[in-house]
């Protein structure tokens, strides 16, 4: 019996007439492969998901160091969320302003819940103003904002008006939609309404990038601009760690848009090619051959053969720096297995990385990917929209008429994929997995325990809400969000860092004594009549 059917017998026929479209053992047949994905959780069954204030805020607004996020509602959203996702950022010159270490709260209290909290919201934002003086006011709703009727974005602009700044007020109250997913939809909306296309600093250099849907955890941004920034690129913007709103305003004017995280950001990715013509590419920085593979995709888009012996250059010095180190983690690593359950990008990205030191991913799971995430965007137009995700605002753009500028005609985009570029696109995780390997979405911590059972990984990356459960069961467990507090792990250095941190925890002692001695021998020698009784 195959590992998916072993854990969906022990559900009720319900919940197994649910989760069976939800968990995928890959066939790699005549017919593609395909799961469920981006539905309403089953209440009860202790999912990892979050909700769309955190998806939103949490994710991919509250990432922009110069910007004051607001969280209106009561505390809880505000404390639960200050400084736990570790999107570092830094000024990126004397003086600019970095709020990241600060949460901001409208703290509503009955009487606001009960009156109202408009008026809070407006005195607290005066405040904000004379003591911090910033360029631009995010607001995010919680749970109760929708349901009393508090007008956000009514808010905001009376805020622009009075203080001419820009502010955005974004209704992503924790109820909407299925999972975080639904509140990266609505910050991608928001900002593509108000903040991309705003500002008029052109590039300097022959070539520039906005990376998006890079939230700069442990420092990872910051190698991918290293490495970019070496080969000579101009970093227009990021979107959002160590972001601004300063530096997102000019991005419109990038050459090329590069996808880290296609689930959080394919929305502005799809709709700045629209409006700007600026194609985007969907990178991976995870990984020694995926970030080789990236970089030479970007070179080949600008086609470029000073840029792409530059390219070669970097990428060669890159390497052997870090070769001997790679080699030796592989050779402590290869041959292990893996299991990885995290958000909507990374059970992908990471699978790269742990090839690199000879290691294969048997169990993948995503909490809020969509089809296309798993399945590739050719999938988009077959997924009928259910009544939750037509709560989510979807905006249409038409090219700019000023600022639209096509880099490539049609034709040469579809001979630039034909060159493996992967352009305007996303081909999904399977691609990259191997027959009887498991998907699973919505993962819960029942399907967590029952996977790692039978199918015996020797190491499962996972968040903080199961890492103590799996470890208390014997297997080796590693912070694939916040990666224990360790990173970066992008990039060239990044790979060096995962491997040596991956073989600290494979070959922790500790592991060795999890059973304790009495359990397998007895300690105690003794005589009984004069007999040797070991
Ligand atoms: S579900 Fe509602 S109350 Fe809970 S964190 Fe999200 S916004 Fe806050």
């Amino acid at each position: 019996m195959k590992e998916r059917d072993i854990l969906l017998e022990k559900y009720s026929s319900r919940v197994f007439k649910n989760r069976k479209n939800h968990v995928t053992q890959l066939e790699l047949g005549e017919e593609p492969d395909t799961i469920t994905a981006n539905t309403r959780t089953i209440p009860g069954i202790v999912t990892e998901r979050g909700c769309c204030y955190a998806g939103c805020k949490g994710v991919v607004v509250g990432p922009m160091k110069d910007v004051v996020t607001i969280t209106h509602g009561p505390i809880g959203c505000a404390f639960y969320s200050w400084g736990t996702r570790r999107n570092k950022a830094k000024p990126s010159y004397e003086g600019e302003q970095n709020f990241i270490p600060y949460s901001f709260c409208t703290d509503m209290r009955p009487t606001d819940i009960v009156f109202g909290g408009e008026k809070k919201l407006e005195d607290g934002i005066d405040e904000i103003m004379q003591l911090f003086h910033p360029k631009c006011i995010f607001i995010c709703s919680t749970c109760p904002i929708g349901l009393i009727g508090d007008d956000v974005q009514a808010v905001a602009r009376r805020v622009e008006k009075k203080y001419g700044i820009t502010a955005i007020g974004f209704s992503c109250e924790g109820y909407k939609g299925v999972s975080q997913s639904a509140g990266h939809h609505i910050a991608n909306n928001g900002l593509m309404r108000q903040v991309i296309g705003v500002g008029d600093k052109k590039p300097k250099t022959k070539y520039s990038l906005n990376i998006l849907g890079e939230y700069n955890i442990g420092g990872d941004g910051w190698e991918q601009e290293r490495i970019l920034k070496r080969i000579g690129y101009e970093i227009v913007s990021v979107f959002t760690g160590d972001g601004s709103f300063e530096t997102m305003k000019n991005s419109h004017l990038a050459d090329l848009n590069l996808v880290m995280c296609h689930r959080s950001i394919n929305y502005v990715a799809q709709m700045m090619k629209t409006k700007y013509g600026i194609d985007w590419l969907k990178v991976n920085f995870i990984g020694v051959g995926a970030t080789c593979k990236s970089l030479r995709m970007i070179a080949q888009y600008f086609d470029d053969p000073e840029l792409i012996a530059r390219t070669e250059e970097v990428i060669a010095d890159e390497l052997s720096l870090i070769s001997d180190e790679i080699e030796y983690y592989k050779s402590k690593l290869k041959g292990k297995t893996a299991g990885i359950f995290v958000g909507g990008s990374r059970a992908h990205h990471y699978q790269l990385l742990l090839r690199d030191f000879g290691m294969e991913t048997i169990i993948a799971g995503y909490e809020f990917a969509h089809r296309d995430d798993f399945e590739g965007r050719d999938i988009i137009s077959q997924i009928k929209p259910d009544a939750d995700s037509k709560n989510i605002e979807e905006i249409t753009v038409s090219p700019d008429e000023n600022l639209y500028r096509e880099r490539y005609t049609a034709e040469e985009i579809e001979a630039l994929k034909a060159k493996g570029i992967e352009l305007d696109t996303y081909d999904g995780m399977f691609p990259d997995m191997e027959k009887g390997y498991v998907a699973v979405d919505d993962y819960n911590l029942f399907e967590t325990d029952e996977l790692i059972k039978s199918m015996k990984p020797d190491i499962f990356f996972s968040g903080i809400k199961d890492k103590y459960s799996i470890q208390k069961a014997g297997v080796v467990s590693r912070q694939m969000h916040s990666y224990d507090y360790s990173g970066p792990y992008a990039g060239f250095n990044g790979a060096v860092n995962f491997g040596r941190d991956i073989t600290m925890s494979i070959y922790t002692n500790a592991w060795a004594l999890t059973t304790p001695p009495w359990k397998v021998a007895p300690l105690l020698g003794g005589k009984i009549g004069g007999e040797a009784n070991a």
